[in-house]
């Protein structure tokens, strides 16, 4: 078994200690169902040829048709594709979604190719990944560095493959195209509710609560402005290229919109008005990651929070808008120093369900408005947190723990409602 799926399992393994399933769903639950592995050939704009290597994996589909992101970056390995299908899988399962998980991903910098050729290249990922996708197989959305305009080409081109228009095969559309209101705030709209949800439970009020956020894209910075505006103080933010801090709280409306203007965190904060108004330090994303703060959202990439540094980490809560930014050898430190870690697959699950809700606006030709999209959601988030809560105060277990408790058992109802080795014995 591959080192990050080996991880993945450690979790599996963690959680099995609390729950008795049937051997048959344990066994099932080990191993990814299927794995494909494409090489994506692309004529770039000089009339070269580039080859890519492009993944989907389909973990498990006990429950439903698949589902899962597609992202694009020069780290996609077969084996990371595959642990971010584990999680899919449990996300979907802990949300009480129909689907069972998946993921896709291509391995590039997608910074260096032009619109047209990445273009190209995600119409022929879907040429080649055509038959093992499709609405009741398996639903490819956005992840890392891959958008709506990038769903609208992957849609379009299967629909041309098979020759009827196909809004229901993936999900983060453009709008005009079938997608969903609400979708692209959903992750953080998702998050936001955990933690609405959550931090009253320690007697937690937004005005003395501060935050750092690790990642100002698509979830990072909107869940920073979703907790400016709900009066949290967000004093700490930063994107690959490091971040800011200013203890008195940072002004999230005016840097996220210089930032949509194409410049980066701390240009924006150094050269602005703001930069004479407010006192700021620029820091490194290790540094964010090892602030005093109240709650740490990690909201970049996986394997932030390790062995290495977890001892180091002060936040009290860690909510993981990223997929996998905790490692399993950083778990242990960190509930051993009481800090108290919400899970990825709870609070970034907005995204996935906000795509369940359009693949669901798609197959019935109904579109919803934006309110019921978010009352919906926050229906969904506050329903399931509830209950993650209720599994680990029963267990005495940790979040992480009881948000894979609770998905189990839906998943092991669902694998042995199939037929378990018992009803062949006789
Ligand atoms: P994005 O591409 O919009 O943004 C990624 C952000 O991370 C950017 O600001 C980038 O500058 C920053 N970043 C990249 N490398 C970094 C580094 N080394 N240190 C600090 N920041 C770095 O991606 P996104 O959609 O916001 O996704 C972020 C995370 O959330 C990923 O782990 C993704 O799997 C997860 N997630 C996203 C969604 C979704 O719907 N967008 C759903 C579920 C989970």
């Amino acid at each position: 078994m591959t080192s990050l799926l080996s991880d993945a399992n450690q979790r599996l393994d963690k959680a099995l200690q609390y729950v008795t399933l049937h051997p048959d769903a344990i066994e099932r639950l080990k191993t990814p169902k299927a794995s494909l592995t494409v090489s994506i050939p692309v004529r770039m704009d000089d009339g070269s040829l580039r080859v890519f290597q492009g993944y989907r994996v389909r973990y498990d589909d006990s429950r439903g048709p698949t589902k899962g992101g597609v992202r694009y970056h020069p780290s996609v390995t077969l084996d990371e594709v595959q642990s971010l299908a584990f999680w899919m899988t449990f996300k979907c399962a802990a949300l009480n979604l129909p689907f069972g998980g998946a993921k896709g991903g291509i391995t590039l910098n997608p910074k260096t190719l032009s619109k047209f050729e990445l273009e190209r290249l995600s119409r022929g990922y879907i040429d080649l990944i055509a038959d093992f996708i499709g609405p009741d197989i398996d639903i490819p959305a956005p992840d890392l560095y891959t958008n709506p305009m990038i769903m609208g080409w992957m849609m379009d081109q299967y629909s041309t493959i098979c020759r009827q228009i196909t809004p229901a095969v993936v999900t983060g559309k453009p709008i005009p195209m079938g997608g969903s209101l609400g979708r692209e705030t959903a992750t953080a709209m998702g998050a936001f509710f955990t933690i609405q949800t959550l931090m009253p439970k320690f007697n937690r009020q937004p005005s003395s609560t501060t935050v750092a956020i690790q990642g100002f894209g698509n979830a990072g910075a909107v869940i920073a402005e979703l907790l400016f505006h709900a009066g949290y103080r967000v004093v700490a933010v930063s994107d690959s290229q490091g971040g800011v801090y200013a203890t008195q709280g940072l002004d999230i409306p005016s840097i996220r919109r210089t930032k949509e203007a194409r410049r980066g965190i701390q240009a924006v904060y150094c050269e602005g008005s703001l930069c004479n108004r407010i006192e700021h330090q620029v820091i490194s994303n290790a540094e964010l990651l090892e602030l005093k703060v109240d709650i740490l959202i990690p909201a970049a990439l996986e394997n932030q929070i390790t062995a290495e540094n977890a001892a180091r980490i002060q936040a009290p809560f860690i909510f993981e808008v990223a997929n996998g930014p905790v490692n399993s050898a950083a778990d242990a430190i960190l509930e051993a120093n009481g800090i108290q870690v919400f899970p990825d697959i709870l609070v970034n699950a907005g995204g996935v369900t906000v795509s369940y809700f359009e693949w669901v606006q798609n197959r019935s030709g109904f579109y919803w408005s934006l309110e019921e999209v978010n009352q919906r959601l926050e229906t969904k988030m506050t329903q399931e947190t509830e209950r993650i809560w209720a599994t680990a105060q029963e267990l005495s277990c940790s979040m992480r723990t009881a948000a894979y408790v609770h998905a189990l058992k839906r998943l092991a109802e669902a694998i042995e409602a199939k037929g378990t080795q018992d009803d062949y014995k006789s």
